[in-house]
This record gives C-alpha cells, sequence and structure tokens, in this order.
C-alpha cells in the first residue's frame, strides 16, 4: 500500500488527506498549526508528531502549503533538516500548493539533488471541490513520476492533465487564473455598463450568457444577484474563490509575465485591480464582488 506523507491541512489539504484516506491510502499527516492538527485526528487521520517523522516512513511526500516560501523551507528545513533530508532516497515529492513557476522549478531541483522525485500539481475547484473530490490537478514533470502520482490524484480530483515538465503546471494554472481575473472584471464592467444604460440584469445575463461573452465568470459566478441562483452575488459576495487569493494568483502570473517578458498589459492591469480590491472591501469578499468596488468608482 502507498504510504503518504501528507503536510499541510487546511482549508484545502484537510479535505483532501480525509479523501486519500477514505480511498485506502496509508496516510499520516502533519500541520504547524495545532488547530489544523486536531480537525484532521477528528476525522480520522492520523497525524505525526513532526513533519520530518511522517515523511520518512513515506513513498509520496504531498505537500498543501501557503505560498512558495513554505514549500521551500519545509522541503530544506533551517539547517538542513527538512523534508527532503527526512526521507527515504526516491521518494515522491508531490507539491499541491499554488506557488510560481520559478519556485516550482526550483523545488524539483533540491529534490532531485536530495535523491528525489518531484511533480508540481496544482489545483482548481476550491474547498468545495477539495471536499467532493473534484478538483481539477495540472500537472509537471516526468511523465513516469506522473504515472505514479495518478492513483493518489484520482482519489482527490477528476480532471488530471499531465502539463509537461517541471513547472508547467503551475504555469498552466497561472494562465488560467489571469484570464479568470480578466473575464471576471469584464463582465462586471459590463453590467455596471448595461445598468447606466438601462439594462435589466436578467436581460444582459441572456443575451451575453447566448452570445460570444459566455464564460465561467458570467454563467457560474455572475457578479449580480439573480440569473445565476448559486452564484456568490445571491450571498453578499461571501467566498466563492476570494478576493486574497485571486490576487496572490495574479501575482503569480505577474512573476511569469516578468520572467518571459511577455507584452500582457491586462494580466497585469488585473492584478492591479485584485491587489486593490485584497488590501481594502474584498479582503474576505468572493472575487466576483470588484463589481461594488467598479460601479462605486464613477458618478452615481
Ligand atoms: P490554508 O492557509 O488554509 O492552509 C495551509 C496550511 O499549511 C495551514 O494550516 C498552515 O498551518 C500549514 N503550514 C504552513 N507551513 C507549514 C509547514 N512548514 N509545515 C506544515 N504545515 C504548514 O491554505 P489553503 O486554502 O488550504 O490553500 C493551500 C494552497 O492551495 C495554497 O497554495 C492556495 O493558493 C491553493 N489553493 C487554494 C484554494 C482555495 O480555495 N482555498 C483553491 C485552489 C488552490
Amino acid at each position: 500500500m502507498t504510504t503518504i506523507a501528507f503536510i499541510g491541512l487546511g482549508h484545502m489539504g484537510g479535505p483532501m488527506a480525509v479523501n486519500l484516506t477514505r480511498a485506502g491510502f496509508d496516510v499520516t499527516a502533519f500541520d504547524l498549526a495545532p488547530a489544523a492538527r486536531e480537525a484532521a485526528g477528528a476525522s480520522g487521520i492520523r497525524v505525526a508528531p513532526s513533519a520530518s517523522a511522517a515523511a520518512r516512513e513515506a513513498d509520496v511526500v504531498l505537500t498543501m502549503l501557503p505560498a512558495g516560501r513554505h514549500l521551500i523551507a519545509a522541503y530544506s528545513g533551517d539547517s538542513g533538516d527538512g523534508l527532503l533530508a527526512a526521507a527515504r532516497p526516491g521518494t515522491l515529492f508531490l507539491d499541491c500548493s499554488t506557488i510560481a513557476v520559478d519556485e516550482a522549478r526550483r523545488a524539483a531541483e533540491l529534490a532531485a539533488a536530495a535523491g528525489h522525485r518531484a511533480l508540481d500539481a496544482p489545483v482548481s475547484g476550491g474547498v468545495v471541490g477539495a471536499e467532493n473530490a473534484t478538483l481539477a490537478f495540472m500537472v509537471g514533470g516526468e511523465a513516469d513520476d506522473f504515472s505514479a502520482a495518478l492513483p493518489l490524484l484520482e482519489a482527490m480530483g477528476r480532471r488530471i492533465v499531465h502539463c509537461g515538465g517541471h513547472g508547467l503546471g503551475q504555469a498552466a494554472k497561472a494562465c488560467n487564473n489571469m484570464v479568470l481575473g480578466i473575464t471576471q472584471i469584464a463582465v462586471a464592467e459590463a453590467f455596471v455598463l448595461g445598468e447606466r444604460l438601462g439594462l435589466e440584469h436578467g436581460v444582459l445575463f441572456d443575451v451575453m450568457n447566448n452570445a460570444s461573452a459566455q464564460c465561467w465568470a458570467l454563467s457560474t459566478n455572475c457578479p449580480v444577484p439573480g440569473p445565476v441562483p448559486s452564484s456568490p452575488a445571491n450571498n453578499d459576495y461571501r467566498p466563492g474563490f476570494a478576493g486574497p487569493l485571486m490576487a496572490k494568483d495574479l501575482g503569480l502570473a505577474e512573476q511569469a509575465i516578468a520572467s518571459t517578458g511577455v507584452d500582457a498589459k491586462l494580466g497585469l492591469l488585473a492584478r492591479e485591480i485584485y491587489a486593490a480590491y485584497a488590501a481594502g472591501e474584498g479582503s474576505d469578499r468572493d472575487f466576483s464582488g470588484i463589481i461594488d468596488t467598479i460601479r462605486e468608482a464613477g458618478p452615481a
């Protein structure tokens, strides 16, 4: 049976670890936060006394951490006593966190230098997808390692794509979320423009959703209440996908834009708009709540 060390039991990692356990994998988990460890224990997950203790016995070390700096710190430890040193040679390091492409490549290099294998496998689908095991995984790394990880990924998700070599899972995620950020702003601008011109929300929704403006930001995450009852707009913009997470992902896209020199004006503008939103009224609201910011910025 595959033994998994699961490191990072937050909003996403907690339910993902539960799904692996339910699927019959031998999971031992750890989180720095005592509350996360307690919640995992209460869900039937075996909790280790430290991350290294979990990694020592593992075939796969799966990480679900906030950002790249947390991952590199967990891999390397304070003085070389991190996960990479603790694991047996040849262990598969599977990182599902959302981090920069360059950080994912650095993590893979560190793993290889320590005699291990590595994949970047960021997800989309949010907490609901983590709970229901319906996440989408975008995976970067060697084909053999992807095949080895597939049974685990299938226990946590539905759509699993091997995107290419190291870092290309993160690259696909950055591209996707850059489009998502841009389109959510575009749809919100269209609704505010329609309001000023006298269009009813439902009418504009019906037109755009059956025409060339159709997209996820409209048909699923519609930023005005009414047309899509399950969208956060009907629930006072409770997330969903919170403003700060979109700002973070657009920051990663910005890093990729800078390192490649691409003329991605809209991606950079979306990054600026969501950074301000996350620092202000969007700090704990869904990212579709950007429509209020747009509405308030113009004349009444
Ligand atoms: P979270 O903050 O809820 O959980 C992260 C956990 O990692 C925390 O419990 C923290 O204590 C733990 N942690 C940090 N450093 C650690 C270390 N060195 N060792 C052990 N534990 C450590 O975050 P989350 O919402 O679960 O997101 C995790 C990742 O998934 C992020 O990269 C995020 O961008 C990405 N993501 C999140 C969502 C979402 O909707 N929440 C959706 C897609 C992707």
